[in-house]
């Protein structure tokens, strides 16, 4: 079911009206408070504008970090609440430190303020168990509710889910919108052919997303140490690469069950360990030394893996290839991204989710060559693995 959003709201729902946003300002902040990486507030720009261009006022919630139930100045929203205020100078944000409800409330009837940022909802008990007080008190702070926190809402918390039965309408922001967009269309109807590349460490968190994603892909590529668990269930000796014993039983099942769906890669980059990348080198998948490790995998998987990218319509990509984060193991992470880059300008939607694949394709400069890239890791991991996010559910269906 599609979910209401700010541009269904009608113009006499936001005139004069506070519109209470939850939004993802969950942004990494240096020793000395300042906020290293912008990306987050910047992601939530569009949604703010409108509410404002409609005449509302916006009163902003967010987490930091993880602060235990309590206030700690290490996690105070302060200094993003000055970096937002760099972003939209001709509005004026006022930050409320107070976490008293009556102080908050009285804060966002401020008719100054343009944009209200309050103190993060992570210094208030009840946030993360979702207390029903808390949530109703929550409400008191607007009028309408939009949820643009896509990152957070796999997450039952007072501010993302509870609060939505308080106060209605609730609708999701642009940001969310754009994300359930992307998500839903590749796991509904996408175009096909649709391929999915996995990767990353372990084959354990991403089972459910094999399950779930199995049955909807045309092929299913798999890189990363994962690949390990699966050459293990083919017999193939692994020498010191990561591979989790315990899953070999269920990578047999599932190879079974892909067939040729399952695109496994035929060579590996190996070293003794990650800190001897000068010794790395390429060897057959089935000739990986017995005293050396799998960290990426090889030049002809590369080729392989991006051929059946460039046939494709619809790629989702969650996981990098290898070790990216130590060069040279970053080669197949760098094919992988540049061969999505290249689809998306052939016309095909290219999706990116999880949150070292899209630190990976940041880092490569690639982020604007992707069709979309989650700002969710979790978040959209669980939408992948086919369950409903709490956040999303609790939000105000659209009427045909
Ligand atoms: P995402 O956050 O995109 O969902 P994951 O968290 O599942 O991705 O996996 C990312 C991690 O997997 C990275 O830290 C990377 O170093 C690691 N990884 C990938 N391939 C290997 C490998 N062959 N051996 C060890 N670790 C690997
Ligand atoms: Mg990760």
């Amino acid at each position: 079911m599609k979910k209401k959003t700010v541009r269904n709201l009608r113009a006499e729902e936001l005139r004069g009206k506070r519109a209470l946003v939850r939004v993802d300002f969950n942004v990494p902040l240096d020793d000395k408070g300042q906020v290293t990486d912008d990306t987050r507030i910047r992601a939530s720009l569009r949604t703010i504008e409108l509410l404002l261009d409609r005449g509302a006022r916006v009163v902003l919630l967010s987490h930091l970090g993880r602060p235990k139930g309590k206030p700690d100045p290490k996690y105070s929203l302060e200094p993003v609440g000055r970096r937002l205020q760099k972003l939209i100078p001709k509005k004026h944000v006022c930050f409320v430190e107070s976490t008293d409800t009556d102080e908050a409330v009285k804060s966002t009837h401020d008719k100054t303020c343009d944009v209200v940022l309050l103190e993060n909802t992570r210094f208030l008990g009840g946030e993360e168990s979702n207390d029903p007080r808390l949530a109703r008190g929550l409400a008191e702070l607007g009028d309408v509710y939009v949820n643009d926190a896509f990152g957070s809402a796999h997450r039952a918390h007072a501010s993302t889910e509870g609060i939505a039965h308080h106060l209605r309408p609730a609708v999701a922001g642009l940001l969310m919108e754009v994300e359930l967009d992307y998500l839903g269309q590749a796991l509904t109807d996408p175009k096909r052919p649709f391929i999915a590349v996995l990767g990353g460490a372990k084959i354990s968190g991403k089972i459910d997303v094999i399950e779930n994603m199995l049955p909807k892909v045309d092929r299913m590529v798999i890189g990363g140490a994962m690949a390990c668990t699966f050459f293990r269930a083919m017999g193939v000796e692994t020498g010191k690469s990561l591979v989790e014993l315990d899953r070999v039983e269920m990578a047999r099942e599932l190879l079974k069950r892909g067939k040729e769906k399952l695109v496994l890669p035929t060579d590996a980059v190996v070293a003794p360990a990650l800190e001897q990348s000068n010794a790395a080198h390429e060897v057959a998948r089935n000739a990986i030394p017995a005293n050396e490790a799998m960290f990426d995998i090889g030049r002809r998987s590369e080729q392989a893996f991006a051929e059946i990218i460039s046939a494709a319509r619809t790629v989702v990509w969650n996981g990098p290839m290898g070790v990216f984060e130590t060069p040279p193991f970053d080669h197949g992470t760098q094919a992988v991204a540049q061969a999505l880059a290249v689809a998306t300008d052939r016309g095909a939607t290219t999706i990116v989710g999880g949150g070292d694949s899209a630190a990976a394709v940041a880092r490569l400069g690639l982020d604007a060559r992707m069709s979309h890239v989650s700002t969710g890791g979790g978040a959209s991991l669980e939408f992948l693995e086919g369950k409903t996010l709490p956040g999303v559910a609790a939000l105000d269906d659209r009427g045909t």
